[in-house]
């Protein structure tokens, strides 16, 4: 068998004409420009390229936006006060507070300090609360990534055994929320579960967000199964995924490619947050 390639890099090009098309018509019928306001701590190479895509896309769409880049000694106290600037400027609709912030900044205390309707990362108690009660909120980025995948691949995920492997608040609690409220019977793994390989060959679909190369191998997909990797490694310069992508393909039915599979998803889905963003203030 040889399996579907999930192409996120054309599915997230997709996700961007539709928000440019919406962006324009918010334009021309209300006046009304998104905006995202940025925060870059600090020079971390990691996070300065992703906020640069990030400018390039809000730019493509047509958004407004504006970055505070601030040397990496910034006291805690200044980058409350630049976020409390955005929670007041009426022209930002989403706040994004580039992660990680240096040791000497809490990063829940700024999390917090977000307007959670302008919190368009989706990492605010408030957002993650309501995600969880299964009511309006922002979801975060890149688990509505895999999860727009897996409904653009035209994968149907009620019944299904859905394993996720990985907890984190940012990728593996959401993304095992989403996909119980889609009525997926969902498995959370973690570094302490006893037998991964027995607990990935349950699932019907397998989402895999650990961080580490390759650790997820062909003997533990289930035949059929698809595959949604969101890790992303260097492994000697090169980007590779938590999944050994060459044994799988061969045992899934579909998966995703590292790079082009949820990388390009993810900025899709911050655009999107923020479009709802401006929407909302309708
Ligand atoms: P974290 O390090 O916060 O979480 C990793 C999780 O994996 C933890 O829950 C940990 O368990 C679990 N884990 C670690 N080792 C094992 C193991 N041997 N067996 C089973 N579980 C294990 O990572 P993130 O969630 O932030 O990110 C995960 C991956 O996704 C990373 O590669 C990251 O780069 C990537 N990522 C990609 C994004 C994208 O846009 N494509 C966006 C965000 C992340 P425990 O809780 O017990 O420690």
């Amino acid at each position: 068998m040889s399996a579907t390639i999930i192409d996120g890099k054309q599915v997230s090009a997709s996700i961007r004409e539709e928000l440019a098309r919406r962006t324009a018509e918010l334009k021309a019928r209300h006046g009304l420009i998104p905006g995202i306001g940025v925060v870059l701590v600090g020079e971390d190479p990691a996070s300065q390229s992703y906020v640069k895509s990030k400018e390039r896309t809000a730019e493509e769409l047509g958004f407004y936006s504006k970055t505070h880049r601030v040397p990496v000694e910034t006291s805690e106290a200044e980058v409350l006060r630049l976020v409390e600037e955005f929670n007041r400027d009426p022209k930002i609709h989403g706040i994004l507070v580039q992660l990680p912030l240096p040791p000497h900044i809490n990063e829940n205390a700024v999390i917090y300090a977000i307007d959670p309707k302008k919190d368009v990362d989706g990492f605010h108690p408030v957002n993650i609360g309501r995600l969880h009660m299964g009511e309006e909120c922002f979801v975060p980025c890149t688990p509505n990534g895999v999860i727009e995948l897996l409904d653009r691949t035209g994968v149907e995920l009620k019944g299904k055994n859905a394993v996720v492997v990985g907890r984190s608040n940012i990728v593996g609690k959401p993304v095992s929320m989403l996909l119980l409220s889609r009525h997926a019977t969902v498995t959370i793994c973690h570094s302490r579960t006893r037998d991964l390989a027995a607990e990935c060959r349950r699932a019907d679909v397998l989402v895999a967000a650990v961080g580490k190369a390759r650790l997820i191998t062909a003997e533990m997909i289930k035949p059929g199964a698809v595959v949604i990797d969101v890790g992303v490694n260097r492994v000697d310069g090169k980007l590779v995924g938590d999944v050994d992508f060459e044994g799988a393909a061969k045992v899934a039915s579909a998966i995703t490619p590292v790079p082009g599979g949820v990388g390009p998803m993810t900025i899709a889905m911050l655009m999107k947050n923020t479009l709802l963003a401006a929407e909302r203030t309708l």
